[in-house]
Parts: C-alpha cells; sequence; structure tokens
C-alpha cells in the first residue's frame, strides 16, 4: 500500500530529478540513515563528497530519503533497473512455496541452469550456482587448480576480481587497492594490462600486446611454472571498459591452453548482453573460455552468481575437488535468475543497450570534443568510460573526475569514477534507459563541465 502510495505521489520520479519533493519524503528512513554511520562498517571509501542516501529505486531512477531523484547512470547489477514488479511477483511466489538449500532436488535450479547453458557456447553446459561474483572466481581458481593439478594462475595487472582470499589474490588493481601490487602469493603471476590508452603499446601498436604476452608466458616456462590456468575480462572493467586489442585473448588462450592450462572469462561486469552486440563480453574477442564466471546482473541485485564450464571439466572437480554453498542456487535464487533472463529478452534490453548505447556514446564523444578535461569514450553498449585528462592519456585527473562525479550528484545524476588512477568516470546505466534519459545525462554533464570551464577561466 505505501509502495501504491508513492507511486501516486511519483509517477514518473525523472520529473523529481535534483529536486526535493516534501510529499515522498520518508521519515522513517531519514532517521535509519542517520543512525547506519554508528553500526554499518563500510570498509570501501565512498566515492562522493556527499553519499547520496538512498531510500528506493523506480526503473533507471534512485529517490533518496528526502524524496529527491537521481538518474542511476552506474549500475553493476540492476540491468532491469529498480522496483521491477514481475520480479518481485517472482520471488513472492516461490519464497511462499519453498527456499532451502541446495541439498535437495527442484525445479528451479535446473531450469536456471538449463538456460545459462543454452545461452553459453556449445560444450559449456555445466552450471554451479553460487552466491557472488568473488564466490563465483574462487570456485573457478579452485576448479582450474584442482583439474590441472597444478597451482600457478596468471592474472592481468589493473584487474578487479573480487574480496574473497582466492578473487582477491588475482585482483590487482591499484584504484580498488593500492598495495594490490605487493602483497601477491606466489602462485600468481601477472601480465601487464593490454592497456591501449595509457599503457606501453597505444594506438597502432596495440597488437605488440599480443607477442609480449606471449614472451611472458614463455619466460614462466622456463622459470619452470606450469600454470594451472589464466583469469582476466573480455573488456577491461577496472579501466571503463577499454576494448582488448583484436586478436589478444584468443592468441593467449591459445598458449595456455597449449601448456594445458584453462582459461578463465571473468563475466561478472560484461555479459548479460549489456554490450549491446554480444551477451557474453568474450564474443567480441571471437574466442570461447574454458570457464566462465558470472554474477551481478545474474539477479539484477539479489545475491547470485555462477561458474559455467563443460562436462568433462567439472567432473574432472568432482573427482579432485569438492563444493557445496548453503545458498548458492536456492530455489529463490534460482527463480530470481529465471525471471531476469526472461525479463531482459522480452523487454529486448540487449537491444536496448545497442541502440540506446549508441546514442550514450556519441553524445560522450561530442562532449570529449567540446571540453578539453574528457579524453577518450572507451567500451560499448551500456559499459561506457571516460576519461578525464589533465592535457592526454600521461595525465589522468582523479581530482577532476571527483570534482565532475560531485557536481553531477548536485545535479541529480550518479556518476563514479574508476581505474587504477579513479578518473575514469564509468557509465553503466541499468539497461532500460531510454533516449530521453540518455539526453538529460549529457545536458547535465556538459552543465558540469561549461561551469567547471567558466571557473577556471
Ligand atoms: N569480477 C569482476 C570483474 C568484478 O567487477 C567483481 C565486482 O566488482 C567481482 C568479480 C566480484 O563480484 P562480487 O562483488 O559480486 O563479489
Amino acid at each position: 500500500a505505501q509502495e501504491r502510495a508513492w507511486r501516486e505521489l511519483c509517477p514518473d520520479p525523472s520529473s523529481l530529478i535534483g529536486r526535493t519533493s516534501v510529499a515522498v519524503q520518508d521519515a522513517d528512513a531519514d532517521r535509519l540513515a542517520r543512525r547506519r554511520d554508528d553500526v554499518v562498517a563500510q570498509v570501501q571509501e565512498h566515492y562522493y563528497a556527499q553519499p547520496p542516501r538512498i531510500e528506493r529505486g523506480w526503473r533507471h531512477h534512485l529517490i533518496d530519503v528526502d524524496g529527491r531523484a537521481y538518474l542511476d547512470m552506474v549500475n553493476n547489477v540492476a540491468i532491469l533497473g529498480h522496483g521491477e514488479p514481475r520480479l518481485a511477483h517472482a520471488v513472492d511466489a516461490q519464497m511462499r512455496r519453498l527456499n532451502t538449500n541446495s541439498r535437495f532436488h527442484y525445479g528451479a535450479i535446473v531450469e536456471l541452469s538449463e538456460r545459462l547453458a543454452s545461452l553459453a557456447p556449445d560444450g559449456l553446459d555445466t552450471v554451479m550456482l553460487v552466491n557472488s561474483g568473488s564466490e563465483a572466481v574462487d570456485l573457478a581458481l579452485r576448479i582450474v587448480r584442482a583439474v590441472t593439478g597444478r597451482e600457478d594462475v596468471l592474472a592481468l595487472t589493473e584487474a578487479y576480481h573480487g574480496w574473497t582470499i582466492g578473487a582477491d589474490a588475482v585482483s590487482t588493481s591499484l584504484g580498488d587497492n593500492p598495495r594490490a601490487l605487493d602483497t601477491r602469493p606466489s602462485w600468481v603471476h601477472l601480465l601487464d594490462a593490454p592497456n591501449t590508452y595509457r599503457g606501453t603499446h597505444r594506438g597502432d601498436d596495440a597488437h605488440l600486446y599480443l607477442p609480449d604476452a606471449l614472451d611472458r608466458i614463455a619466460a614462466l616456462d622456463d622459470a619452470g611454472v606450469s600454470l594451472a590456468g589464466f583469469i582476466a575480462e573480455p573488456l577491461f572493467g577496472n579501466g571503463g571498459g577499454i576494448a582488448l586489442p583484436d586478436g589478444y585473448l584468443a592468441g593467449v588462450w591459445a598458449a595456455i591452453r597449449a601448456r594445458g592450462g584453462l582459461c578463465i572469462s571473468d563475466e561478472v561486469q560484461v555479459s548479460y548482453g549489456r554490450l549491446g552486440r554480444h551477451f557474453w563480453g568474450f564474443e567480441q574477442q571471437g574466442a570461447v573460455p574454458d570457464v566462465i564466471t558470472v554474477a551481478k546482473a545474474m539477479g539484477n541485485g539479489h545475491p547470485l552468481g555462477a561458474v559455467i564450464t563443460s562436462r568433462e571439466v567439472a567432473d574432472a572437480f568432482a573427482v579432485e575437488g569438492s563444493f557445496f554453498s548453503s545458498a548458492g542456487g536456492s530455489p529463490v535464487s534460482c527463480v530470481v535468475g529465471t525471471a531476469v533472463l526472461d525479463i531482459l529478452e522480452s523487454d529486448g534490453l540487449q537491444d536496448n543497450a545497442r541502440v540506446v548505447g549508441e546514442r550514450l556514446a556519441n553524445g560522450l564523444r561530442a562532449l570529449a570534443g567540446a571540453h578539453p578535461a574528457l579524453g577518450a569514450v572507451h567500451g560499448m553498449g551500456l559499459y561506457l568510460g571516460v576519461e578525464v585528462v589533465a592535457g592526454g592519456p600521461d595525465a589522468p585527473d582523479s581530482a577532476g573526475a571527483r570534482e565532475i562525479c560531485d557536481a553531477l550528484l548536485d545535479q541529480g545524476v550518479i556518476v563514479q569514477p574508476t581505474g587504477d588512477h579513479k578518473n575514469v568516470l564509468k557509465i553503466k546505466p541499468p539497461m532500460t534507459i531510454d533516449d530521453a534519459a540518455v539526453d538529460r545525462f549529457l545536458a547535465a554533464l556538459d552543465r558540469v563541465l561549461t561551469w567547471r570551464e567558466a571557473r577556471r577561466a
């Protein structure tokens, strides 16, 4: 009833962006938000000077405790947007019927697993369900190590794969952990990220990253290191969606496999059609991994993740290892996972990511042409990153990115900085976003950049 009353008061949250509506203010939520700081340990740094105190959401809008609406331009999980009633209905029905741990047999787990297997490339038809991306990555690492009987794993620099002990070991992003490169366990070996914007090989030289990688793998051979596997994102998530050089993954994966190792594609950020033209991130590299890790979008915010691999690898793991997750793949999680895929397909959100994403990228490129604070626009579909630079790639401007994010927040738009230098504006809205919202965002960014330039003049 409260929800209905709120919708009647505020049928169009976009009309509230940047304004406060006293009518939808929620005094209880305000009191809770004040108590939050006393009891909730937030280890991760905040992105904003004044983090918004969000209370509810509707599609690609969020509303804070004062009833102020924001355009949600960066949401890693809610691909369907917020407050999706079909998802709420699926959860409600399954929760009333059955929720239990996954030691039992029930239909929901079969339906979701079949659906994922049908979306994965041929041969990758076995699914293990967990609760998060970090768990999926930890499980994938355990699988490649158990199946090959080897310990060592190759990972890229500038990458983030999660917080659990295994995922953290292969996470190298200095933006998330400035000490990341000093604290690697001895079984983790690093390959320089093929960052074509800021790394050693740029522009036409990008193809040189592949021979460098093959040299690095050969050097590990010479040092007597037998790799169990290689983990990478198929698109640079941490860098704001920088594309890997053409043929890079195919070449590195072939070299790893030639030595008996297995290749993990971490699809936690880039899958589920967000790239527009492809459902999986690895498709745009034209290569097929041995193991896929996926989470985030899978549950639209409900904790859900998976490892997808071949029957052969899964069977070998069953002999050499063990795996059980109490709530991973619970009946409620599974109906959420299936409903997310149903809605994604029935609402044509992958096509929306392609079409609206193009409008967004073109608009951002036009702004980058007009405002010197913006450098390259990376990414594809609704997975974009905009460099904030003080002159060029070698002058990443993290203070500038922060200032722009704070000023956008003031304008009722949520964007966050990412990357090793925290200078890339990460733009990853719910896949429900439409032309009108994109235009509103571009106008707000234009205003903020013009205001900064006027202030400096
Ligand atoms: N892998 C990638 C590429 C990620 O970006 C993340 C989270 O940001 C993870 C794994 C970990 O996922 P989770 O936060 O669900 O544990």
